[in-house]
């Protein structure tokens, strides 16, 4: 019945400086659903965070919450996960106006759904990001929501001065700052072999897209380069949470 199928792997670790964890993830293979969120916020508020958008997405997008899940095509996958999104903006930012604690708390999230007739589907907001690997070239798939990435579009910084910059963090959109959020789509179609990474920034500051793309183009599986990612960013002085999911593609035979 479903020509695609796919292996994941997702890895989360504190790094070597911060005292907690902000990010968070889901893995759902079975429903094709996976979800990297990277939360700020002081009294631990970027945990509540990151949390809320990833339950939330689980409720709203897998049938652990209710039938919109699994392999219904009925409604477009964009406007699903756009939707379940704006809905975790809600909520984050119902608490953080309700809870002083909480107050600022917000989160990034990246969201890829794929289908098993060889669709996918990306809903994004914030600096985590989601790249494809497809034949051994890496392609950025999401664009950061960031003070920095509009720099590099206007031709001010260069893509390596991006990387590591001290402003590299500042968001220009967030899930939680405000009532609505503006949510990015992307969408494609499946090739084999397709290779799905998304991350949060504690693994892109930490490596550079060509550091990144070589590693994932070394015929590894998903396990094993979700170990070698989370290695590599630690090597690399692990400044921050790093988290990554990798998901492969592959057609049945
Ligand atoms: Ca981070």
């Amino acid at each position: 019945m479903s020509p695609w199928t796919w292996t994941a792997a997702a890895r989360s670790h504190v790094g070597h400086v911060r005292a907690q964890n902000e990010d968070d993830y889901l893995s759902v293979p079975e429903q094709g659903l996976f979800v990297v969120a990277d939360g700020m916020g002081g009294h631990a508020a970027g945990e509540v965070a990151s949390r809320i958008a990833v339950d939330t997405l689980e409720e709203r997008l897998t049938l652990r919450g209710n039938e919109t899940g699994g392999e219904s095509q009925d409604s477009d996958d964009g406007d699903v996960l756009a939707a379940a999104i704006r809905e975790a903006n809600r909520r984050i930012h119902g608490e953080s106006r309700d809870d002083p604690e909480r107050s600022g708390m917000g989160t990034t999230v990246t969201a890829l759904r794929l289908r098993g007739g060889g669709d996918w589907t990306v809903g994004h907001v914030g600096d985590s990001r989601c790249y494809l690997s497809r034949q051994g070239e890496l392609e950025r798939v999401s664009r950061d929501h960031t003070w920095v990435q509009q720099q590099v579009e206007a031709g001010r910084l260069t893509p390596e001065q991006a990387r590591g910059h001290p402003a590299s963090s500042m968001l220009t959109r967030a899930l939680g700052t405000g009532s609505e959020v503006n949510v990015d789509r992307y969408r494609g179609e499946l090739r084999e072999g397709d290779l799905f990474v998304l991350a949060s920034d504690g693994l892109t500051d930490m490596l550079s897209d060509e550091a990144l793309g070589s590693l994932l183009a070394s015929g590894r599986g998903p396990d094993e380069l979700a170990d070698r990612l989370v290695e590599a960013a630690l090597d690399a002085g692990g400044r921050d949470n790093v988290t990554v999911v990798l998901v492969l593609a592959r057609r049945e035979a």
